[in-house]
């Protein structure tokens, strides 16, 4: 049976970020040098992880995304994700990573039951990627993903967020990738999360403008059938192998088909992405609470997780916590 929450949308996927560290520091996600990280305590064990999904998973969760920061920092995250998959109820456990430590890790990701990967890449250039991330890795996160294709990963969505003046130049080149490769090249629109100093709603490129720009490049494009249960509007370049698929959260939202939850690294589960309302299950967790205070935790989540976020009414406004330290 799944969850449905107060205004009728079945709530069957959890995002558990599981780390707000990660080995990139991105420009408009992790501020170099303004993020004071969680110390070992501020962050939920796995232990901990494992009980609530499995208190989500008999109320009606299915899905999980393993997020971060970077999840693929965190030590013994490959064992921690064969016992997530092992959970009675949760038929799909999918990771999101910047694909930096892909490449060594993706055949045990594989073997811990991992099937669909989201990897973050918002440059096709190694000196942008760098003046972006602060990391030369570029290299290391193609390796990746050519290492995730022949472990049979499918999908593997490439995420990238065009912020103008930045990396909007690179529409085309990404939606390229899709015609010769079977990848999933997926463009998000940036939001006012996080990045103080960056955000402002003209950074931000419509979903409409990106699709102008593909379509210039590459003819119309043609609808394409959804994967999994996320937000992406697919279409595909006529005869290409992959898709593109466009995520516009700030330009038509989807609030009213959204089916998620999040929990964060520090013990909090966040009903909506974009807003800052969290309720607190660490401290119930390190207190013995019984099972039962979970399920109601996560019940009073759906109970106030709000109908649609007011983004477009907040002008420049910007949310506090980055993108790291919620789980993108
Ligand atoms: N480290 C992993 C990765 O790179 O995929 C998971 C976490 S990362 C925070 C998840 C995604 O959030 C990345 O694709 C990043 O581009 C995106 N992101 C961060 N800040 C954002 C913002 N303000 N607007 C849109 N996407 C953002």
């Amino acid at each position: 049976m799944p969850l449905v929450d107060h205004h009728n949308r079945h709530i069957d996927y959890l995002r558990v970020s599981v780390t707000d560290r990660c080995n990139l520091s991105c420009v408009y996600c992790k501020p170099r040098g303004k993020v004071r990280l969680l110390d070992h305590q501020g962050i939920l064990r796995y232990e901990e992880i494992l009980r609530l999904v499995g208190r989500a998973a008999s109320l009606g969760i299915s899905h999980v995304r393993v997020t971060g920061g970077e999840p693929l920092v965190r030590r013994g995250i490959l064992p921690f994700i064969g016992r997530l998959c092992g959970i009675p109820g949760i038929s799909d456990v999918s990771l999101t990573t910047n694909g930096v430590l892909l490449s060594g890790m993706a055949e045990g990701l594989r073997a811990a039951g991992i099937t669909r990967l989201n990897i973050s890449l918002d440059s096709l250039r190694p000196e942008r990627f760098a003046e972006i991330t602060g990391s030369d890795a570029w290299a290391a996160v193609w390796r990746g993903i050519e290492k995730a294709e022949t472990c049979g990963f499918h999908p593997i969505k490439i995420n990238m967020v065009p912020v103008k003046g930045v990396n909007d130049d690179e529409i085309a080149d990404f939606a390229r990738l899709t015609v010769e490769r079977d990848l999933h090249v997926r463009f998000i629109e940036f939001m006012p999360i996080g990045a103080h100093d960056r955000w402002h709603s003209d950074a931000c490129v419509p979903a409409d403008e990106v699709r102008a720009v593909i379509e210039r490049e590459f003819g119309p494009l043609e609808a394409a059938a959804s994967h999994g249960v996320g937000p992406s509007r697919n279409h595909r370049v006529p005869g290409g192998k992959g898709v593109i698929g466009f995520i516009s959260p700030i330009t038509k939202h989807f609030c009213s088909t959204c089916r998620r939850l999040r929990l964060t690294a520090d013990g909090k589960i966040r009903p909506c992405l974009l807003s800052d309302t969290e309720i607190d299950v660490k401290s119930p967790l390190r207190a013995g609470c019984e099972d039962g205070e979970l399920e109601r935790l996560l019940k009073f989540a759906l109970e106030i997780k709000p109908e649609r976020h007011f983004i477009a009414e907040s002008g420049d406004q910007c949310f506090t916590r980055t993108m790291s330290k919620i789980g993108g």
